[in-house]
């Protein structure tokens, strides 16, 4: 262990691979501390936020971000995004206005429009006019009598597969559609372990538990921080906390307080009968944390369906959202939540959770009903910075000057957070100052589609899912 990193990065989730990989972009060495087996393995993400139109709540501000650092991010990762719309409508029994999600909209389309003025390449939600589409009632009632199309092209076809499964009646008009697409965890994770095993410059450490930092600024060594593993003690120069709703035990480790909320969420996975033609992912909004929270239901390939819903008997838990204490920055989780973290669910609770989420989808959709559990859940916990829980953008801190902590919120966060860390290193001294960037990887563009197909397989069924969720409906 006599080698010295410049960088030392704790958690390979998103954060922490895509902070590696372009570090190692620019010849910069890297040491990747990942305790579980494979890298991507923490809470899962199946949709990207290109435009926050899941979030009727949250600041034009933040709706552009997301779709920006979306953009940047599905550029980063092609393979990993199902170029499927998504349906948005508000039930009647919502207080919630259409026109104000439209007013948005037209925000964003005009934001879509100066990204690509920028940098043509961000053209990735297909053309600015049809980022969205709006349908009225009767709208809907032409498309109802059109036949299904197996593989829709254009906005009309999407809908017109969805809205003959859609109860619309129960829905305030009009609805929507919007060019927010699917994001696959497993292609994206595979993709990334592909690449950090293929460059010399990150050494990726998996089924390796960081247990202690230690911070050495003052002993006038060549390095500024050691990491304890069990195989041994890693000496670097600069260290990134990516370890995700666990960051708070290393800050707690420096003496940093800082105040931060642990959350704990799952999604189901249900399997149906085939059906005549692909549907968009369809969004009911509903006020969270109400019986009557948003439903989200996200389509796979083979008849495979995810269910988020925002109530506490489903996507939700009861004391599932913790906050940090005065000289506690690591919040806990109580011993229920703990162990489904750890050692798993009860089969009882999946079973009874998956046809709770069912259910909710049948009120909108009602031939889903002939639905059954068709997985295990995709959970875990993540990290909101300070203590907002309705936050949906989260970046990076600095802390100290050689010291990094990731506290993003959205997986589309993560190369914000990968650039604003090598922004810092330059700053530093530890690398040369670069001129131009570019917005691509090449170690990432190196691996193959047929590579990223047989991993992303192969960690689906090792994580005990079907699969068919590692493909991508709209094949690339
Ligand atoms: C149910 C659910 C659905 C979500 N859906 C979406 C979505 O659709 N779109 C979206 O953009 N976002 C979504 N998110 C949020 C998204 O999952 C997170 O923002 C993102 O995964 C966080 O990435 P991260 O790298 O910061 O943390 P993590 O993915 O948690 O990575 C941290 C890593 O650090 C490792 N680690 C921790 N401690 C140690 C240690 N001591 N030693 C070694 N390794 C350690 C962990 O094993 C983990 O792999 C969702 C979250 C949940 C819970």
């Amino acid at each position: 262990m006599n080698k010295i990193y410049n960088v030392g990065i704790i958690g390979a989730g998103v954060s922490g691979v895509v902070t590696a990989l372009q570090l190692a972009k620019h010849g910069i060495d890297s040491v990747l501390f990942e305790q579980g087996k494979s890298v991507v393995s923490g809470p899962p993400f199946c949709h990207l936020h290109a435009g926050g139109n899941l979030y009727p709540d949250i600041s034009e501000s933040q709706c552009k971000l997301l779709m920006k650092q979306s953009i940047e991010m599905a550029r980063l990762f092609p393979e990993s995004i199902d170029e499927r719309p998504t349906f948005i409508s508000v039930p009647k029994t919502e207080k919630y206005e259409f026109n104000k999600l439209e007013e948005r909209l037209d925000v964003l389309v005009q934001y879509y429009r100066d990204l690509i003025v920028e940098d043509p390449a961000n053209k990735i939600l297909g053309a600015p006019e049809d980022y969205y589409k709006i349908y009225t009632e009767s709208d809907l009632k032409v498309l109802a009598q059109r036949p299904s199309k197996k593989q829709p092209k254009s906005p009309d076809e999407w809908m017109t597969n969805a809205i003959k499964l859609i109860d619309y009646n129960k829905l305030k008009m009009p609805v929507v559609l919007v060019q927010e697409y699917g994001w696959n965890l497993f292609r994206l994770g595979a993709q990334a372990q592909l690449a950090l095993n293929n460059t010399p410059f990150c050494d990726l450490k998996t089924s390796t538990n960081v247990t202690k930092i230690k911070d050495v600024r003052t002993e006038n060594l060549d390095y500024n921080w050691e990491v304890s593993t069990k195989n041994g003690i890693y000496k670097v120069n600069y260290l990134v906390n990516s370890s995700g709703f666990k960051a708070g035990e290393f800050d707690e480790l420096l003496h940093l307080n800082n105040a931060r909320l642990i959350e704990f969420k799952a999604a189901y996975v249900s399997k149906w009968q085939p059906i005549t033609g692909l549907i968009p992912e369809l969004i009911f909004h509903g006020e969270r944390g109400t019986p009557r929270g948003m439903v989200q239901l996200t389509p796979y390939c083979d008849d495979y369906y995810q269910i988020h819903g925002m109530t506490n008997e489903i996507t939700l838990f009861v004391n599932g959202l913790v906050k940090s204490n005065t000289n506690e920055p690591q919040p806990e989780f109580e011993a229920g939540i703990k162990q489904k973290l750890t050692r798993g669910w009860d089969y009882e609770e999946v079973k009874t959770r998956t046809e709770k989420a069912i259910t909710s989808v049948t009120k909108f959709v009602p031939t889903f009903k002939s639905a059954s559990v068709g997985g295990p859940p995709l959970f875990g916990a993540q990290q909101i910075p300070g203590d907002d829980p309705s936050l949906r953008i989260g970046e990076v801190r600095f802390p100290c000057k050689t010291y990094a902590r990731s506290e993003i919120v959205k997986a589309s966060s993560a190369l914000t957070v990968a650039n604003q860390v090598l922004n810092k290193i330059q700053e530093i001294g530890i690398m040369p100052t670069i001129k131009d960037s570019g917005r691509q990887n090449p170690i990432l563009e190196s691996i193959s589609k047929d590579e990223i197909d047989v991993l992303a397989e192969a960690l689906a069924v090792q994580r005990g899912y079907p699969k068919a969720l590692s493909r991508l409906l709209i094949e690339r």
